[in-house]
């Protein structure tokens, strides 16, 4: 039997952060104050919260709906409604369980359904599917859709990329003042993208101490304790947390302690999670003894570019520079320092079905990097939150051959 990994004692705290934080914009929803802003996950809260909104990523509600796995269950509600099965399916599973009046936020932390918006506001740095998302609640309930429509595959980040994010972060302005009654403060934006820009430390030391082997964190913790990062940037909670993570981290790796007990193998995981099969696949590679150390996905969340100094430029540059912004050739140099940096002997892509931009399997990157790193690739089929393209049997199959394949190359 494989022995389990020592937990993360870090987690109760944070349960409480996200508790905090969802009666709390339930709250806001109820009482109409603050307003209440939803923002896609690496859009420009920095400029919503300086604005004294409460701040909703409803791409955290869908990760939440994946891995309650409810999302399986509503996403044939938006099919119905004309959203098809093939397009991203935290927006197919957030809009269905909108429409079927269910939320996973009810049996967590008793709230009836999701907090309604005042403004919604997209950038499509990421994919288009965000502003369809944002679209379908702004006509719903009638209330201001504003965004960022950025570029996208990017080799190099130029001068006119920035001056134009920059101008249309400053369009916003007078739209945002007007649902939230503040006036925009250049200070209190300052100040907000210092705390983000502090919260992109810390969590980038989260994720460097999986350079240590054993690793005392693995991807499956990154992708519970990244919660923060992406719904409290730019509030000292967030650093707070991670510093109490940190100091954890520390003793963890003094101890030497392992996230995957036995650990032989060190993998990179690039794309989405399966947020439905999170432990199945855990528990999976942790009994072939491979622990996944590095991935692209939380690595996401890693904005080196603010700076309180020049609030604007340093906003759009670090939402400009990010991996799923970026073309392929900077996105394989991206990977291959890190599996460098982070020792490790394989790559897994996930290839999922809905989610195209963070696939990135489709086009040879896995052929390129395996002869450029002399390491073997496995790209495992399946979907973010759409459990009807993952097959549990044929993806531990999968990752028996390919740690077979690894005993066979260390050997
Ligand atoms: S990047 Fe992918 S998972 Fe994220 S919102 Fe866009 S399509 Fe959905």
């Amino acid at each position: 039997m494989t022995q389990a990994p020592p937990p993360i004692n870090a987690t109760k705290h944070m349960k409480k952060l996200m508790a905090d934080h969802f009666l709390g914009l339930d709250r806001a929803a109820r009482e109409g104050s603050p307003k209440v802003a939803w923002c896609t996950s690496v859009g420009p809260a920095e400029l919503l919260l300086s604005m004294g909104f409460a701040v909703y990523y409803p791409e955290n509600h869908g990760a939440l709906l994946g891995a309650t796995r409810m999302a399986t269950e509503v996403i044939p509600v938006a099919n119905a409604a004309g959203y098809s099965p093939d397009i991203c399916s935290y927006l197919t599973a957030d809009i269905g369980a909108f429409l079927k009046g269910v939320t996973p936020l009810t049996a967590a932390y008793g709230i009836k359904s999701i907090p309604k918006a005042d403004v919604l506001v997209f950038n499509t740095n990421q994919c288009r599917d965000v502003a369809d998302w944002f679209g379908f609640y702004a006509r719903h309930w009638n209330v201001p859709l504003a965004g960022v429509c950025s570029h996208r595959g990017l080799g190099e980040v130029k001068r006119h990329h920035i001056d134009d994010v920059v101008s249309q972060f400053k369009d916003m302005i007078p739209v945002l003042e007007k649902v939230s009654g503040v006036k925009f403060d250049i200070d209190r934006l300052r100040e907000t993208v210092r705390l983000s820009k502090e919260c992109t430390v810390r969590w980038r030391k989260v994720l460097e101490y999986a350079a240590l082997s054993p690793t005392p964190m693995t991807f499956f913790d990154h992708t519970i304790h990244m919660a923060p990062a992406v719904v409290l940037r730019g509030t000292q909670e967030a650093l707070d947390y991670y510093d109490l993570l940190l100091a954890e981290l520390e003793q963890r790796a003094a101890e030497g302690v392992a996230a995957a007990p036995g650990e032989r193998y060190r993998l990179y995981w690039d794309g989405m999670p399966v947020w439905g099969r999170l432990r199945m696949l855990s528990e999976t590679l942790g009994g072939l003894g491979a622990a996944v150390v590095a991935s692209t996905y939380c690595n996401s969340w890693i904005f080196e570019a603010f700076d309180a100094a020049d609030p604007f430029e340093s906003m759009a540059r670090a939402y400009l520079e990010l991996f799923i912004v970026r073309d392929d050739d900077y996105k394989e140099r991206y990977i291959r320092q890190w599996a460098r940096r982070f020792g490790v002997q394989g790559i897994i892509f996930h290839d999922a079905k809905t989610c195209p931009n963070n696939s990135n399997n489709r086009y040879a990157m896995p052929e390129r990097l395996a002869q450029d790193l002399g390491v073997p690739t496995l790209t495992i089929n399946g979907d973010l939150n759409d459990l009807r393209c993952f097959s549990d049997e044929q993806a531990r199959t999968n990752m028996e051959a390919f740690a077979e394949q690894l005993g066979e190359q260390a050997a």
